[in-house]
């Protein structure tokens, strides 16, 4: 079936229901349907790749556009245009229906990436009635979007919230946002992908903020650049999602990184662990793989370039990496509360080294990865 996006559909009576969008399915973000020169010109974004196929009835006389497995962030109905008298998606059948005013015809429209693109013309009714009978598609095709993958960084804390403070007075909040400005030029510069910082300056964003920014721009892939103080840790390390912390430091780490919001002035109210438990359980096993995969290569590649922390991947229940459908890690670059760690993040040239070995296996996770 059709399967709706976290968007709300709630206008067109229709409830909202995460979707983790399949590699073989995309996700139609807009759609619109324009007069031109007596044609109607349908057009719709996706995001991934999105195979489709149309087909003619005639009672009542309808175009039906067919989307296998789409999942849809939008509204659920097009004005009409040219022969088209008004479309609509039906979630049941996964298929966007146009009825049309007399018998029309599509065409292929003019290709452009990341679109499905169809002009709707009158057509003689013979030719019409033929394409009924024929039973067969009209058109069919695949529609491909080549942006590049989406990651987003997050450094962690920021405004109200400074995070770890070091024994010189570093605060966490602004090495972590230096090193994820440079590991987002790095990205960049090699083209790996796009990235976006859910924070490019010092201000105070909820951890459930930073999760859902992610998520609302399907993001590949989410990692979260902390430099937390842990008694007598030093070295870099990573973290992934876990209900039960594989040891005390994680699960203090966790608990100190959950209480962020706090920090900044939010008042949430808590989540019972019967919820917490729940909410974990949602974390779909190919996410749980992907991060791990993540986690397995950051951890290879910063070995190649700076010290790391003794059982350097390890698990904690963080609440940034909650995301079901977005492959999440969490690295501590260091440990303030270290003095060699702290002197170590505020020289450039050992977060450049930071950034290096994080940007290889970004993109060593991309080129890897299942593509759309
Ligand atoms: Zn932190």
């Amino acid at each position: 079936m059709l399967r709706f996006g976290r968007r709300a559909l709630i206008g067109a009576g229709l409830f909202a229901v995460a979707a983790p969008a399949l590699a073989s399915a995309g996700t139609l973000t807009s759609a619109t349907l324009a007069a031109s020169r007596g044609r109607a010109r349908l057009s719709i974004a996706v995001t991934g790749s999105q195979r489709w196929s149309i087909r003619a009835t005639d009672d009542p006389l309808r175009l039906v556009l067919h989307m296998p497995e789409a999942s849809w962030r939008g509204a659920t109905t097009l004005r009409g245009a040219g022969p088209v008298r008004a479309a609509r998606f039906v979630a049941a059948d996964d298929t966007l229906v146009l009825d049309l005013t007399g018998p029309a015809l599509p065409v292929a429209g003019p290709a452009r990436a990341g679109h499905i693109v169809l002009d709707i013309a009158r057509a003689p009714a013979p030719r019409f009635a033929a394409a009924v009978r024929a039973g067969r598609d009209v058109l069919a095709g695949t529609a491909r979007n080549t942006a590049l993958p989406l990651v987003v960084l997050d450094p962690g804390h920021g405004g109200r919230d400074p995070g770890a403070i070091g024994a010189t007075g570093v605060q966490e909040k602004r090495i972590v946002l230096a090193a994820a400005l440079e590991l987002k030029r790095r990205l960049e510069a090699a083209r790996t992908c796009r990235v976006l910082l859910t924070r490019s300056r010092d201000v105070f964003v909820p951890l459930a903020d930073r999760v859902e920014i992610a998520r609302r721009r399907d993001a590949a892939l989410f990692v979260s650049l902390h430099a937390d103080s842990a008694p007598g840790a030093r070295g870099a390390s990573v973290y992934t999602l876990a209900e039960t912390a594989t040891d005390s430091m994680s699960a203090a780490l966790a608990i100190r990184e959950n209480r962020a919001d706090l920090a900044g002035g939010l008042r949430l109210p808590s989540v019972s662990p019967e919820v917490q438990r729940i909410l974990i359980s949602l974390i779909r096993q190919e996410t749980r793989a992907g991060s791990h995969r993540l986690a397995r290569l950051a951890v290879r590649e910063l070995g190649e370039e700076v010290q790391l922390l003794p059982n350097t991947h390890r698990e904690a229940a963080f609440v940034v990496l909650k995301s079901p459908d977005i492959p999440s890690a969490l690295v501590e670059l260091g440990f303030l509360s270290d003095r060699r760690d702290e002197a170590a993040l505020q020289q450039r040239a050992h977060r450049a080294r930071l950034s290096l070995a994080l940007s290889r296996a970004v993109k060593q996770w991309l080129d890897a990865a299942p593509t759309g």
